[in-house]
């Protein structure tokens, strides 16, 4: 397997307040994590600049100049009740956006097998015509429709782990049955979104965990729901939205994962991956926020990435 690894020294001028769980150190953690010599065959790379323009794969022209308007000179501007933006906001919401795209021609082009993109802002709260959650735009949503404007894929898969609800993603592609979306997540917890009875066009999967869970209902879920729901899709690639907040430590939900839980769950998709999508497989960063915790389930995620 060759894994690529994309980041970009501009994802740490994403600035938050003090106090903020999504900030700056996040990354470099995940940096130092990845440091080690066990990862010393990890194809590492910059993200590229990215293209304004696909971020229209996802989001209005309008909306996409409401976010631009709020990045400020100076400061934090605050976006939503949870969102903030810094004078390097834009073009570190931009650049994840590039890196996630070239993550989608690498594994379509066979310049790698899968890639891990660890960027900041995260992506999948981002809703056609609105910025929260932490997240200015959608860029699990935008790589999916680049894969197939771009490469000709006719179905994309996103697999969602983050312990929030990817209320956006599932927003975006509601009424597509060309991308699958399927979510494991805490509920009751923001956003709210995520209920099994949310089917979109049939290409909706929510597996709801109860707060307290842990491991074992979080594997039944993909056994018996999302990997069953995969196969039926055979998608041409998946794409994993990796959030690490149902780790145990994590202090913002009351999932209780270990860093062995997201070694498997990658291990799952990546049989997938191998069954149905020609081993193509991207991995974007979504949340995290125990610094340890994040790390650990990082390095697990990856090295799983790295042995197939
Ligand atoms: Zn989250």
């Amino acid at each position: 397997m060759v894994t690529r690894l994309y980041t970009h020294p501009i994802f740490l001028e994403h600035i938050t307040p003090p106090g903020h769980p999504e900030r700056p150190d996040r990354l470099r953690a995940i940096e130092r994590v990845l440091d080690d010599e066990a990862f010393a065959a990890l194809d590492r790379a910059n993200a590229p600049e990215g293209d304004e323009a696909t971020i229209l794969f996802a989001h209005p022209q309008e909306f996409v100049e409401k976010v631009r308007a709020a990045i400020p000179d100076t400061g934090i501007a605050r976006v939503d009740a949870d969102t903030t933006a810094s004078p390097k906001s834009w073009q570190a919401a931009v650049t994840a956006i590039g890196a996630a795209n070239a993550a989608v021609d690498d594994v379509f082009q066979g310049r790698a097998d899968n890639v891990f993109v660890a960027a900041r802002p995260p992506g999948h709260h981002a809703e056609k015509t609105t910025a929260m959650g932490f997240c200015l735009f959608n860029t699990a949503a935008i790589a999916a429709r680049y894969a197939q404007r771009h490469h000709q894929a006719e179905r994309v898969a996103i697999v969602d782990w983050d312990v929030h609800h990817g209320n956006g993603t599932q927003d975006i592609f509601w009424d597509d049955p060309s991308v699958l979306y399927c979510s494991t997540h805490q509920m009751p917890l923001y956003p709210g979104t995520g209920a099994v009875s949310e089917t979109g066009a049939g290409n909706i999967v929510n597996a709801p965990l109860a707060p307290q869970t842990g491991s074992d209902v979080f594997r039944d879920a993909f056994l018996s729901r999302i990997l069953p729901t995969l196969d039926d899709f055979a998608p041409d690639l998946i794409i994993i939205s990796a959030g690490f907040d149902a780790h145990h430590r994590d202090p913002l939900a009351e999932i209780n994962l270990t860093e062995d839980d997201f070694d498997w769950a990658t291990g799952q998709l990546i049989e997938r991956a191998g069954r149905h999508s020609g081993n193509r497989l991207v991995s974007l960063l979504e949340g995290g926020y125990d610094l340890q915790g994040l790390a650990f389930s990082v390095a697990a995620h990856v090295g799983r990435l790295m042995k197939g």
